[in-house]
């Protein structure tokens, strides 16, 4: 469902961020992308929704070919992939109700499947009740559950988290990851980078280490592997 091989991504600046990387990630998995700052995990996860384009070699998400997707198609591809950031770049001037909706309407135009599709997702996140505030109003673990919302709604088949807990505190780390692993559960890909420890080394999954653009280790129920 995921496949990269031999890939590399050269910044505009000189910087090689990806080195040769290959790796291939099967529906349904969950993934832990750990590893030192300036590695290349967030190139390795951006290149996924084609944030960033690879410079060469193979990426193979679903059925989209990112070496080849044209311009116009990438929209479908971002409905396959789901996003969730550290910062959870909700939109200031949009209520919870209006910043899920908003990422829906370019995809599905009837308003009643949208309302009762955000509804839903926020059923889910435990944020039902929040439906009328707008971001500031909420706490960050909050944000970040309605964040997770918006990135589900369209229902991707992969759901992407750059350090989905690296603004937040221990216990609203935990209930992200809960959420995560629920999501995970009912089959969506899940592929999250972190610095949280704690999660990986208690909340087993396959662990992707990259140093240096390559992946360096790839462990079925890995630890986190590196210093807290
Ligand atoms: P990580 O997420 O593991 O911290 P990144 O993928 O962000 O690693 O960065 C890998 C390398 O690429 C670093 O040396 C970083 O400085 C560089 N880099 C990241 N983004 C850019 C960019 N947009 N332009 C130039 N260099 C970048
Ligand atoms: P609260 O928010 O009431 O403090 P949490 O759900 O955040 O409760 O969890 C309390 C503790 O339980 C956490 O510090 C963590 O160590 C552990 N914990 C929470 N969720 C999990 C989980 N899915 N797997 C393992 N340990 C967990």
């Amino acid at each position: 469902m995921i496949e990269m091989l031999n890939v590399y991504k050269k910044y505009p600046n000189g910087i090689t961020a990806i080195n040769g990387l290959s790796v291939r990630i099967e529906p349904g998995e969950f993934v832990y992308v750990v590893g030192p700052s300036g590695a290349g995990k967030s190139t390795f996860i951006k290149m996924i929704y084609r944030e960033e384009k690879a410079t060469k070699g193979t990426i193979k998400v679903g059925d989209f070919d990112l070496m080849t997707i044209k311009e116009k198609n990438i929209p479908y591809l971002r409905r396959y992939v789901g996003v969730v950031f550290q910062d959870f770049k909700l939109l200031p001037k949009l209520t919870v109700y209006e910043n899920i909706a908003y990422a829906m309407e370019v995809v599905e135009k009837n308003p009643k499947a949208i309302q009762k599709r955000v509804l839903e997702v926020l059923e889910l996140v435990g944020l039902k009740h929040k439906v009328r505030m707008f971001p500031n109003e909420l706490s960050g673990g909050e944000q970040q559950r309605i964040a997770i919302a918006r990135a589900i709604a369209n229902t991707p088949h992969i759901l992407i988290a750059d350090e989905p807990t690296g603004n937040l505190d221990p216990d609203t780390s935990w209930e992200i990851m809960n959420i995560l692993e629920e999501i995970s559960n009912q089959g969506t890909t899940v592929i999250m980078a972190t610095h949280n420890s704690q999660i990986v080394n208690v909340v087993k999954h396959r662990v992707l280490a990259v140093e240096n653009g390559r992946i360096v280790r790839d462990q079925l129920e890995g630890d986190y592997g590196y210093e807290a």
